[in-house]
């Protein structure tokens, strides 16, 4: 049934329950793979990333439930681990050098026209404010922007999962409609699609937002391209409550097949390998 998941929050995090009960719902949920993906920690505190303090206690309760369930469930460690600049993001030796089974890399936050930090995962109205004050109104650099920063990820590497690839398309199709159909646009998803697949990376589908807004990220539209270029997906919901470590899962790998895909990826004793969809 392929009920895996592998892009998950907790309390180390900004999740709503601690690990142990999101492995626990996954047990319940029939689950035969399943992994966390805490925030990974950024070069300043915030509300929803870890703290390099909490990093040996995330292992070692990783591990423990990892023993305790381990006749049950396969569970796995990862991180969700931001680029923010050259100096923070995954392929720096300090993330390279942890214990991990595998990397989420994801962008969040660009620069403004001061070099200030601004969170642009953030609602379709917040993201409005930002661009029209914070980058004068300009869509456009906001975007180009954006995908300048996955660009450069991409090249750094350090992760084995590209996290949630085009999240911003949603808030930038709700500041300007029909922006999916515009050729520049298409054009750079179709170079930034086919640089991933150059580079090997696997894309995941996330699912976290489809019942919310109805789309997933990346976009259903792009698909078949991601199918024609050859790229192992799976289906992660980014889950932050135990509840939601199924949301939208059945409607992505219904979607990946409309589109041709076969098969997703699984993390099974410890290696990932390409399941067929059932
Ligand atoms: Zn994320
Ligand atoms: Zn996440």
């Amino acid at each position: 049934m392929n009920l895996t998941n592998y892009h998950s929050h907790c309390l180390y995090c900004d999740g709503r329950a601690d690990m142990e009960t999101f492995v626990r719902f996954a047990i319940s949920n029939g689950f035969t793979s399943y992994g966390v993906s805490s925030h990974a920690p950024l070069p300043f505190p915030t509300p929803w990333t870890m703290e390099w303090d909490r990093m040996d206690d995330y292992l070692s309760e990783f591990h423990r439930i990892k023993e305790k369930y381990v006749d049950q469930i396969e569970f796995y460690v990862g991180l969700e681990i931001d680029y923010l600049d050259d100096n923070s993001n995954p392929s720096i030796s300090r993330f390279r050098e942890l214990p991990l089974d595998y990397r989420i890399g994801s962008v969040h936050m660009l620069r403004n026209e001061w070099g200030n930090i601004v969170d642009v995962d953030v609602s379709p109205e917040v993201f409005r404010k930002i661009v029209d004050e914070q980058f004068s109104r300009d869509l456009d650099r906001v975007i180009r922007l954006y995908y300048s920063q996955q660009f450069r990820m991409l090249e750094l590497g350090g992760f084995d999962i590209l996290g949630h690839a085009d999240k911003m398309h949603y808030n930038s199709m709700c500041y300007r409609p029909g922006l999916l159909d515009e050729p520049w646009y298409e054009n750079l998803m179709i170079d930034y699609f086919s640089k991933i697949a150059r580079s090997g990376y696997m894309v995941e589908i996330n699912s976290k937002a489809y019942h919310l807004y109805g789309t997933f990220f990346p976009n259903e539209r792009y698909f078949p391209l991601l199918k024609e270029l050859g790229i192992p997906v799976m289906v992660n919901s980014d889950a932050h409550m135990p509840e939601k470590i199924n949301a939208g899962r059945p409607e992505a790998l219904a979607a990946l097949k409309r589109a041709g895909f076969d098969s997703v990826m699984e993390l099974h004793e410890g290696k990932w390998q390409a399941v067929p969809i059932n």
